[in-house]
């Protein structure tokens, strides 16, 4: 090539800025003649010399990190085989001082033959494409490409992997407790940890919500992932200490296997998903198997969540009410509003069932509005005809109590419909309010104050006790089934003469929830608990049973 005296000065001036581009420490680059087989890379990147490699191939074999030797092999044959314009590769090496650098490579095709490529060590970089720079796991989309490899090797060579999907439950009351920057080093601390419990082979990745998953490529038997996963329990629970705190955390484990549950990376990852929903439903410090029972359960999900949000439009829901009924006194003293639901393809749902989809979802919003104007036109209606109902319950979810103008929209409806304040009660559960101590007060003070009754719903099924409750306002206990139905063993009946006790000094009602018997009335009665709701007086019934009913109680 003849270059003119300009031609001279442009190129040194590029040179020049290569030169300097060159020396940062982060920055390198390899070419590889692909036909005369010469392969060079700048000494800096990895320490070695490298003068007996002779192709990125034989780089890749003797440098690349195990576990990210067949990503940098794909990456590689996906641009040889000309599916990509430009080669592109993100992997990990061993360098001279068995330091794990993360490598960032982006290449093009020089002319002979040649690919040259541009290497970015990431390793100390916030931007980095494969893996979490917090600790130093690999991140989602890198951890998909791997998963999908592993089916795929799982499947052409006949043997099983398994995926653990896990996140920590109590997160947010550490955050609630130290904030969220501490949350993270928490959460980044244990990041690190999971290793130790990890096989060198496993795959580790760090996944967006604070979620963690750990690929195992292959086992032999399901024991082996039985006991990683607890191993990973075990973890958690050791203290970890962050500023002075040791700090312990609930974990819940999700767990699939491949390729006989699904050949499908997403779909593996949606059920590791619901298996740990599972296991936060049936405490923490659980790990759930995805199998054949939980598909069912999860396909049913699945369907309650897709008929969900059109049930009001397609008029689908309805609500019914329980009588309260006060036994010494022979009155009815108010109803339960009860939702119902009966849809074409899936028939009744119950709201046991249907209400935590709504809860996850945000539809029960919508729902529990629609609940609260039902139960508001009925009482309205009821005052008309000059029923003597006596309150009216209304169940409130905790994702409609946290709401922030909950006790206004409540008010405005009541004003609306014209009922007193003093003739609503609400619902809410132990449990939801343990979860939110100091707000949950202040909320339900703001409530009383306009006027609201309140009732603690399901008590006894929560770890609380009466002691914790004192500084709760509330007008009416309602004891659950739960406590109910062992009424005959003493223990239960002790409890409940020392609620009823209580009483004395903290004036509310009780009301025993799930009455089914005779034999139940006389125990409650014997104990002094005088409000019974539940199948033996009266099932819950459409508002016209309702009304015929409150018909015979007025003369
Ligand atoms: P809950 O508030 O504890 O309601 C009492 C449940 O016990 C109701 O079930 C009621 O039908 C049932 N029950 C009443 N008496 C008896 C009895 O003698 N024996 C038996 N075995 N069961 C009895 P349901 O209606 O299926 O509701 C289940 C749960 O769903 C409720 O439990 C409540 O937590 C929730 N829920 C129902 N309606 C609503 C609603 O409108 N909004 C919200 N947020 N939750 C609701
Ligand atoms: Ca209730
Ligand atoms: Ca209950």
């Amino acid at each position: 090539m003849y270059l003119n005296e300009e031609g001279k000065i442009q190129l040194n001036k590029a040179m020049s800025i290569l030169d300097s581009i060159i020396s940062l420490e982060e920055v390198g680059f390899f070419s590889w003649d692909i036909s005369r087989n010469t392969f060079e890379i700048l000494e800096k990147i990895t320490g070695f010399k490298h003068d007996k490699v002779t192709s990125l191939p034989e780089f890749i074999d003797t440098l690349v990190h195990p576990n990210d030797k067949e990503i940098a092999r794909q990456d590689l044959k996906e641009f040889l085989d000309e599916t990509v314009d430009s080669y592109q590769s993100t992997f990990r090496i061993l360098d001279i001082n068995h330091q794990e650098k993360w490598l960032f490579c982006k290449g093009i095709s020089l002319k002979d033959n040649t690919l040259g490529a541009i290497i970015y060590d990431v390793t100390s970089n916030k931007f980095v494409t494969a893996h979490d720079y917090r600790t130093n796991l690999i991140n989602g989309p890198y951890f998909m490409r791997k998963l999908n490899n592993s089916v795929q090797n799982a499947l052409k060579n006949s043997y099983s992997g398994a995926v653990l999907y896990f996140e920590m439950d109590n997160l947010s009351s550490i955050i609630n407790r130290y904030g969220f920057r501490f949350a993270t080093d928490v959460i980044n601390a244990f990041g690190q940890k999971i290793r130790e419990v990890a096989n060198f082979e496993d795959d580790i990745a760090r996944l967006p919500h604070d979620r963690f998953v750990i690929l195992r490529k292959q086992y032999q038997n399901l024991s082996e992932i039985e006991s990683l996963s607890q191993e990973i329990i075990h973890l958690a629970k050791t203290p970890i200490q962050i500023e002075e705190k040791q700090i312990i955390l609930n974990v819940s484990i999700g767990i699939t296997t491949f390729p006989d549950t699904s050949t499908n990376v997403d779909e593996l990852i949606r059920f590791c998903n619901f298996a740990m929903n599972h296991s936060q439903t049936i405490g923490s410090n659980t790990a759930t198997f995805f199998d054949a029972a939980l598909f069912t359960s999860y396909h049913r999900d699945m369907q309650i969540e897709i008929e969900l949000p059109n049930a009001i439009l397609n008029n689908e829901l309805q609500v019914v009410f329980q009588p309260q009924y006060q036994i010494l006194s022979k009155k009815i003293v108010g109803f339960e509003a009860l939702i119902r639901w009966h849809n074409k393809n899936l028939g009744a749902v119950s709201p046991a069932e249907f209400i935590p989809i709504a809860e996850k979802r945000g539809y029960i919003i919508s729902i529990g509005h629609w609940v609260i104007e039902q139960a508001l036109a009925t009482a309205q209606d009821w005052l008309e005809k000059d029923f003597d109902f006596g309150t009216i319950s209304i169940n409130i979810s905790p994702v409609e109590f946290k709401q922030n103008n909950f006790k206004e929209q409540l008010v405005a409806l009541c004003e609306i419909y014209a009922v007193p304040t003093s003739m609503v009660e609400l619902e809410i559960t132990e449990q939801s309010l343990m979860d939110r101590g100091q707000e949950s007060k202040d909320i339900m003070r703001a409530l009383i104050a306009a006027g609201f009754k309140i009732a603690i719903d399901d008590f006894g099924t929560g770890y609380s006790n009466l002691s914790s409750l004192i500084d709760f306002d509330f007008q009416t206990l309602k004891l659950d089934k739960s406590l109910i139905d062992n009424m005959n063993d003493v223990k239960y009946r002790y409890l409940m003469r020392y609620i009823i006790k209580s009483q004395a000094h903290m004036p509310y009602k009780i009301i025993a929830e799930g009455v089914e018997t005779e034999e139940t009335v006389s125990i409650l009665k014997a104990n002094g608990c005088h409000i019974i709701q539940g199948y033996y007086f009266s099932r819950p019934l459409a508002k016209g049973d309702a009304e015929g009913l409150l018909e015979k109680f007025k003369r």
